[in-house]
């Protein structure tokens, strides 16, 4: 089902009226990957976290292909595999549940927060896994707190897992004290690297209560509350946002921190919150912003005056196609997302060039043909299309990697649009030695 309708983008909140774009929805095949996909990046970031699938062979075998094999330590995620059963045996799952818990925590004392995922076959959909939670949580607290969420491949995009397990987290967030000073949080899992770089920035430019979600520590979760202002990093996290906007937490409305724009604009929506003078911002952004230039210089020449067509998979195709047509001169024929969430992205549709198509869901056959009537430069799309489209000559890249690879701020800039130089020069060397 394909309807073509403007995108409701001024909801309370917003300062600057956004102008809505055309926006293609379609309700119809989808190519994506799971929510458990997150656990690849999440298992690395909460390092006393431990995250059980509780799932089939299939969300095994796509987690041990997509996350490896750990061979020097001890892995922080695994699989306790639900055989099926009829619904008079859901007692002797839950038993089982809680001896494969029982087992880990004993062996494992490292583990100080357990996920129970979710997973989508019908054995585990009959599991109440947020009971079982709260039953794991009542035995083995204090010493390990047990929670659930649904990384189901069941109308989610990948990136979705991210949004549920830090949502989980958010009822746990210690309760801000009334008079607690002003404080930043900055939600969505990022590298650790990328973390330090913001909060450096942020102490330059005199914003020294600053906090990340997730914690690197399960038991180092800031406090959220009224005096808390929050910057999303990631555009997928709405759950996230929704139930820390419920404990009174203030979003700041900004794009996000991709290449030199979207980097400055995000800090900028916080020095403003904190009152910091534009003569310090300027400063403190400038040789940040120098080095983030002269890095995209080197693919810039590759990319300027390319056409990229975006598949929905991330849900960071719109601020994505933002820095790319700006600050490298491409242009985007589609954009492509799973979910257009207005609020969120109203700085990114702000910045947007006028005219861009953006379509909102999926129908996987129609949004091909239009691709291949388009026969942009590069195709950015998730693994299952890429292959059949670079044996029909069309690069590629995974949207996948994108959130795999370190790639906000200023000095990741160079390496964000490498990743798009690159698959355009692989083809080049390619056509050369054919
Ligand atoms: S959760 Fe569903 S989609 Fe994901 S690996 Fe398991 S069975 Fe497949």
């Amino acid at each position: 089902m394909t309807v073509w309708a403007a995108a409701p983008v001024a909801e309370a909140g917003c300062d600057a009226p956004v102008i809505p774009p055309a926006v293609l929805r379609q309700r119809g095949q989808r190519e994506v990957f799971c929510g458990l996909t997150g656990i690849i990046w999440l298992h690395r970031k909460i390092q006393d976290a431990f995250f059980l699938v509780v799932g089939s062979r299939t969300c095994a075998h796509l987690l041990q292909s997509a996350a490896g094999v750990m061979v020097f330590a001890e892995p922080r995620f695994g699989t306790a595999i639900m055989e099926e059963r009829d619904l008079a045996g859901l007692a002797d799952a839950n038993e089982e549940l809680d001896q494969i818990v029982d087992r880990l925590l004993t062996r494992r004392p490292d583990i100080k927060l357990l996920f129970l995922v979710g997973s989508c076959p019908s054995e585990v959909i009959k599991l109440d896994l947020s009971r079982a939670a709260q039953r794991l949580s009542a035995k083995h607290l204090p010493e390990v707190r047990v929670l659930s969420y649904s990384g189901s491949g069941i109308e989610t995009t990948f990136t979705q897992g991210e949004d549920a397990c830090l949502a989980a987290l958010v009822p746990l967030m210690p309760v801000q004290d009334r008079d607690a000073a002003p404080s930043l949080l900055v939600a969505g899992a990022l590298p650790d690297i990328v973390e330090d770089q913001f909060r450096r920035l942020f102490a330059e430019l005199g914003i020294d209560r600053v906090a990340f979600l997730p914690a690197r520590k399960a038991g180092a979760l800031p406090a959220a509350g009224p005096n808390t202002a929050m910057l999303l990093a990631q555009p997928f996290l709405s759950e996230t946002a929704r139930a820390l906007e419920e404990r009174g937490v203030q979003r700041l409305l900004a794009p996000f921190p991709f290449g030199v724009e979207g980097t400055t604009a995000w800090l900028k929506a916080a020095a403003d919150h904190f009152g910091v003078d534009e003569l310090t911002f300027r400063r403190v952004v400038a040789p940040g912003r120098e080095r983030a230039g002269r890095a995209l210089e080197r693919s810039r020449a590759r990319l300027n005056g390319k056409r990229i067509f975006f598949f929905p998979d991330s849900q960071l195709e719109i601020p994505l196609a933002r820095f790319l047509s700006r600050e490298l001169g491409m242009t985007a024929v589609e954009v492509g997302t799973p979910y257009l969430h207005a609020r969120h992205l109203a700085a990114e549709l702000d910045l947007l060039p006028r005219g861009t198509r953006l379509s909102e869901g999926q129908d996987v056959d129609r949004q091909l043909e239009r691709c291949r009537a388009e026969r942009p430069d590069l195709v950015v799309c998730g693994l299952g299309l890429a292959n059949p489209l670079e044996a029909e000559g069309l690069a590629t890249k995974w949207s996948i990697e994108l959130v795999f690879s370190p790639i906000h701020g200023f000095e990741q800039a160079g390496d964000l649009a490498e990743l798009f130089a690159r698959p355009l020069m692989r083809r080049d060397l390619l056509k050369v030695g054919a």
